[in-house]
């Protein structure tokens, strides 16, 4: 007999479990950790067992699939949470900022510029991370490690409320000394927040100063 699929609810609950533990060999407060559920390519079919089971900040990294799926389960359900969590277009700032209540992905003197126009425009200010391209992958989103200064600086002449720093570390590799690097350039520039770590690596993130931890297979399974 294969094994039942787990239930949402046990996911969740193993996946707060893991959290608290690391926590704990951190010596860290457990209060301190946000959990942001990635439900990215996931239907509202499967997001809302987790709202029911006490689940309410979500992430998403496609503004078209977020405003496809979130107003309904929004008006369903109180206290929702919405981040964004994947690369953004300039020309979708004011959707972004009209649909999202944390953006994960900050990472251009451009986008800088035209969220705080949308932010202005809508009288809504949603608090940034600025992405670091930890790794200096090719390929990657975020900010170069060297352009992070005047990136900073752009952003709070804009007034944009920037409360940390984002990473993906590069795949296949140990991401601790990643993470440690995001930690350290976060404390450089006195900001309070690391969102870090994903379902493979989110111990170790929290271990490191991980404040906002990106979870989705751990907590819907794989995607397609
Ligand atoms: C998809 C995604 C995650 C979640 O990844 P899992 O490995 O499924 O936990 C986290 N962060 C970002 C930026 C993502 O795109």
């Amino acid at each position: 007999m294969p094994n039942p699929a787990p239930e949402p609810a046990d996911l969740l609950a193993a996946v707060r479990e893991r959290i608290a533990h690391a926590a704990r060999i951190a010596r860290r407060d457990v209060e301190e950790i946000t959990l942001v559920a990635v439900s990215k390519t996931h239907p509202a079919e499967a997001i809302v067992p987790l709202i029911h089971a006490g689940q309410r900040i979500f992430g998403e990294n496609r503004v078209q699939e977020a405003e496809a799926k979130w107003p309904a389960l929004r008006e369903a359900h109180a206290g929702i949470e919405l981040h964004l969590v994947g690369q953004l277009q300039s020309n979708k700032a004011e959707e972004a900022v009209r649909l999202f209540d944390c953006i994960h992905s900050v990472d251009r003197p451009s986008l800088v510029a035209a969220l705080a126009r949308a932010m202005d425009k809508a009288g809504r200010q949603v608090p940034c991370f600025i992405q670091v391209n930890i790794g200096a992958e090719e390929q990657k989103g975020g900010c170069a490690i060297a352009d992070l200064s005047a990136l900073l600086a752009e952003a709070s002449a804009a007034t944009l409320p920037v409360i940390g720093l984002m990473c993906v570390p590069p795949a296949e590799i140990e991401p601790a000394p990643f993470f440690a690097l995001l930690d350290k350039l976060a404390a450089d520039y006195g900001l309070a927040n690391r969102s870090m770590g994903m379902s493979d690596d989110f111990e170790t993130a929290i271990m490191l100063g991980a404040t906002h931890v990106r979870v989705g297979s751990a907590l819907f399974g794989g995607r397609d």
